[in-house]
């Protein structure tokens, strides 16, 4: 298990000594512990990717995409190692890890492997004698800061559009799941990634990550993370104006009509909301549900919630495992008795399991509260498996509900009438909008949010637009421009 940061090609101990530790969401105990990363060692990594873009851009679309697609084969080949690493850290079921963290992180590098011989630019009318050429080209030196919820995943879609168009990256993983992003480091130097050109610096938000932000040679800061922390990000890269890209918090609504198909429906929204735990930016974290068919359906998933597998994410009969950090368990608790407070009704789940197995864990039940728009838990992000149950009687107070939120970023419908599911998804303000299914994610689709959820967009082309500024060139084919000073 590879324990220091990754600078210049080479794993390397933090200049000033300091560790983290990473410690199971299973039971508590100590992993192990890593290097911590502070402002210098984020200047010095900065520096080797600096030294490293001239090259880097140098080479073809075609080589980087090779080494990409290399990277993608060499995921594939320790399929099950970072399985079991992701689910170590992070507490994924296995059967998840080995079912989408890893080969989603295989498919992403593969995408864009397959994407960086293609980044072509464009020849604009322009007037006649004048030839205008645009291309795109890398930014420079790309800084990008990950959250904990789904590491090895964000690996792949934050530096996959970013190596493609010919940038180098200096990435800090989240201070709480740094071990598969060392990992994928250590497989990028195996297939040959040149020195410098990819860098990893775990570290806390307030030390490597602030430094990262505002560094003055950092051409774009590519964030995910919360809404509260994406603003200090903005106003850290203020110094020298570089771009920025945010993918923050969401509330996603996953709307349940009369006349949808029960059974996908009431299993959907289980997805939605239960899939790791709850602890995703696109969660369906508001189960609208028409008025007429709300009770028969929570009835069918209150049940499908309490039957849900528990346990030790290690075991592959795993459904649910435990929240990723004892802090982040506490946070989500702390929103059952928020909900109680104003009324809401826990239909089930709101606090930990009483498996005594589960004890040293940061485990919660699957959570089920019926509650009002207005409620905290309708409006704040619980990141937790924790869904807010809201009802309504037309198509009209679903919109307003579903757009109701500061947040906009994925969203579902659940409906047989096909006129109505295209005027829904037209009219919810969100970047991603699900019909008669939910959290579909491509590398060629693109992600991302609107409102408070942040702006920019990873994977696809939209990505690689994000990653790359607009070069136009002039040229004088056959002009003949008469002289503007006359002498
Ligand atoms: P967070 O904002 O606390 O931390 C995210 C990252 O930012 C971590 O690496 C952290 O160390 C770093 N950070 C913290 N303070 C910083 C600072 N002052 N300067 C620079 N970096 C700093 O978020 P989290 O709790 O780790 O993750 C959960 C959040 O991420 C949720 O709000 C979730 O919705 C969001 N998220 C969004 C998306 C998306 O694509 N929109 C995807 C996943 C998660």
């Amino acid at each position: 298990m590879q324990n220091q940061l990754f600078i210049d090609g080479r794993f390397v101990p933090a200049l000033k000594g300091g560790t983290l530790e990473v410690l199971s969401p299973h039971d508590g105990s100590l992993i192990t512990r890593i290097a911590a990363a502070e402002a210098e060692d984020v200047d010095l990594a900065v520096a080797a990717a600096k030294r490293a873009f001239p090259a880097w851009a140098a080479l073809s679309g075609a080589e980087r995409g090779r080494l990409l697609l290399k990277l993608a084969d060499s995921i594939e080949a320790h399929a099950e190692e970072l399985a079991q690493l992701e689910s170590l850290d992070t507490g994924h079921p296995l059967r998840d890890s080995r079912s989408l963290d890893v080969p989603r992180t295989a498919a992403c590098f593969r995408y864009f492997g397959g994407i960086a011989d293609k980044i072509e630019g464009s020849v604009i009318p322009v007037e006649t004698g004048f030839l205008n050429y645009v291309q795109r080209k890398p930014i420079g030196v790309v800084g990008q800061i990950v959250p904990w919820n789904f590491p090895l995943m964000f690996t792949s879609w934050k530096m996959g559009p970013a190596l493609a168009a010919g940038n180098t990256v200096v990435i800090k993983p989240s201070e709480i799941t740094p071990l598969s992003t060392l990992r994928i480091a250590e497989l990028m130097k195996d297939v040959g990634f040149p020195d410098g050109v990819v860098n990893v610096v775990p570290g806390y938000g307030h030390t490597a990550g602030q430094r990262l932000a505002e560094h003055e040679d950092v051409g774009k800061i590519a964030f995910t993370g919360s809404t509260a922390t994406g603003r200090r990000i903005v106003e850290a890269s203020q110094g020298n104006l570089k771009r920025v890209q945010l993918e923050l918090g969401g509330k996603g609504a996953n709307i349940v009509f009369e006349d949808a198909d029960l059974d996908a429906a009431v299993n959907g929204a289980a997805w939605a909301i239960f899939h790791n735990q709850g602890q995703a930016c696109i969660a369906g974290a508001r189960l609208m549900l028409h008025e007429r068919i709300a009770d028969e359906f929570l009835e069918r998933f209150v049940g499908l919630a309490r039957s849900i597998r528990l346990g030790d994410p290690m075991d592959p009969d795993t459904e649910m495992g435990p929240l990723t950090s004892a802090q982040h368990r506490d946070r989500v608790l702390a929103y059952v008795d928020i909900a109680r407070a104003q009324g809401g009704r826990v239909l089930t789940g709101g606090k930990a399991p009483s498996d005594p197995a589960l004890a040293g864990g940061c485990y919660i039940e699957p959570t089920v509260v019926e509650a009002q728009p207005h409620h905290r838990v309708a409006q704040e992000e619980v990141f937790g498996p924790f869904v807010t149950v809201l009802r309504f009687s037309s198509d009209e107070e679903a919109l307003a509900i579903a757009n109701g939120t500061q947040y906009g970023l994925g969203s579902g419908l659940w409906t047989r009438d096909l006129q109505r599911a295209h005027r829904m998804a037209a009219g919810i303000q969100a970047g991603m909008c699900w019909i008669n299914c939910y959290k579909r994610v491509s590398p060629g689709s693109p992600f991302g949010g609107v409102g408070q959820s942040g702006y920019g967009r990873e994977m696809g082309f939209e990505a690689i637009h994000d990653y790359t500024e607009a070069r136009s060139v002039w040229v004088n084919v056959d002009a003949k421009i008469p002289p503007h000073f006359k002498r």
